[in-house]
Formats: structure tokens, C-alpha cells, sequence
């Protein structure tokens, strides 16, 4: 029997625009491409923005069962991030849908255009939290406790 490598992460951000309503969006979106499944989702955080401009963000993470390779999952997460209006006008200005890849399986990669596990997921609680809330063995206890000083708060769910 093959082992299971384990699911595929994705980081979900925003901080222009209904940022609440454009990750649901992106969550509904990244359980329907073709050959995928959204295996389980994290609530919305808000979170002060980590070297970058601009309002407060909603970050949240998505774990994908897929049967895309991570060069075309990427793919499809840039194709997402452009439906819903993404710019970039300058380094980590502020974005409508950020979608990164945290995880793909226990895949490391390492090309010009991908870099798994995402190089600054260690350093960030919007990515951290989140991950822990849906796939807690990815995250240390230790490595949780170093971003303990950065600000982040779950959403309060819709009415
Ligand atoms: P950031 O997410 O760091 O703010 P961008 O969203 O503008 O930056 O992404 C810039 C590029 O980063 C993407 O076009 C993509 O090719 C590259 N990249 C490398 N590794 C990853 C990854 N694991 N997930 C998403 N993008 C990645
Ligand atoms: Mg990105």
C-alpha cells in the first residue's frame, strides 16, 4: 500500500476589499478545481499586517486532498488570486487574495517558481495558528510560542 504523503496546506490571506467574503469565496473556489477536495478549513482570523502596508488582515488556512501536481496547484491558486482582482503595484503592498502554498504532502521544493514548505511560514502566527487549528501535528508547540507576541484574533462567526 502506498503511505499517504498528507494533504496539501494553503494559506489564505486579504487586507483590500470584503476580506471576509473573498476567502469564503476562495475556500468554495479551492474545493472545486477539477481533481481536488477541500478536506477541512480554519476559521478567519484578523491579524496585524507582517511587514506589509495597509489595514488589518483575514488570513485563514485550508487543507486540499488534489490530484494536481504542485506546480499546476500553484497555478491554480495565481489564476484565483487574478479573479479576485489581485495587484501587485510593489513588494507586499496590500492585496484583495493572497493564496499561498504551505505544504504540498511532505514534498520539498525548491525552483525558481515554488518554494515548499513556504520559506516565512515558521515566522508568522497568520500562517501558524490557523495551520495548527487544522492540522496540528505541522505545528510545534515551540513554534507556535515564538509568534506568541504577534496579534491575532479569530473572527467572530456570521450571523
Ligand atoms: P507573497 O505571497 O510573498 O506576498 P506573492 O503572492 O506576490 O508574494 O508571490 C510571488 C511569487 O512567489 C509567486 O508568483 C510564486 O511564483 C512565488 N512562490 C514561491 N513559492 C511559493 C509558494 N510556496 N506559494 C505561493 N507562491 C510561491
Ligand atoms: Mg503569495
Amino acid at each position: 500500500m502506498q503511505r499517504d504523503p498528507g494533504p496539501a496546506c494553503i494559506a489564505l490571506g486579504a487586507n483590500l476589499g470584503d476580506a471576509p467574503a473573498t476567502l469564503r469565496w476562495a475556500m468554495q473556489r479551492l474545493g472545486a478545481l477539477p481533481g481536488t477536495r477541500l478536506l477541512r478549513s480554519s476559521r478567519l482570523y484578523r491579524t496585524a499586517p507582517v511587514d506589509a502596508a495597509g489595514p488589518d488582515f483575514i488570513n485563514a488556512v485550508v487543507l486540499l486532498e488534489t490530484c494536481s501536481t504542485a506546480p499546476d496547484l500553484l497555478a491554480q491558486l495565481l489564476a484565483l488570486e487574478q479573479l479576485a482582482g489581485r495587484e501587485r503595484p510593489y513588494r507586499n503592498a496590500p492585496r484583495t487574495l493572497d493564496l499561498d502554498l504551505l505544504l504540498f504532502g511532505d514534498a520539498r521544493i525548491d525552483s525558481p517558481a515554488l518554494t515548499v514548505p513556504h520559506p516565512r511560514m515558521a515566522a508568522r502566527a497568520f500562517v501558524l495558528v490557523p495551520l495548527a487549528e487544522v492540522l496540528p501535528q505541522a505545528v510545534p508547540a515551540r513554534a507556535l510560542a515564538a509568534v506568541g507576541d504577534q496579534r491575532i484574533t479569530p473572527l467572530a462567526e456570521p450571523g
